[in-house]
């Protein structure tokens, strides 16, 4: 039996025999693997808050000043 490969984005089926060799596998075209990559970088799969450059350096720095007073030498 073969096993049919689609493409995660647009579900269109690949060619099996293309599926090792196809340089935007597991997607079927590089718009398709774009698709993929700029969903990634708009955070929608794992960052789900927007991350503040100055946010983070004053996060950074209190959690040092935590870490100071907690830490039992
Ligand atoms: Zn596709």
């Amino acid at each position: 039996m073969i096993r049919s490969q689609s493409c995660p984005i647009c579900k269109k089926v690949l060619p099996v025999n293309s599926a090792a060799s196809l340089a935007t596998f597991p997607f079927c075209s590089v718009r398709c693997r774009d698709v993929d990559l700029y969903r990634w970088s708009v955070g929608k799969y794992a960052i789900v808050e927007p991350l503040d450059p100055d946010e983070l350096a004053l996060n950074d720095e209190q959690t040092e000043s935590e870490d100071d007073d907690d830490y039992e030498s």
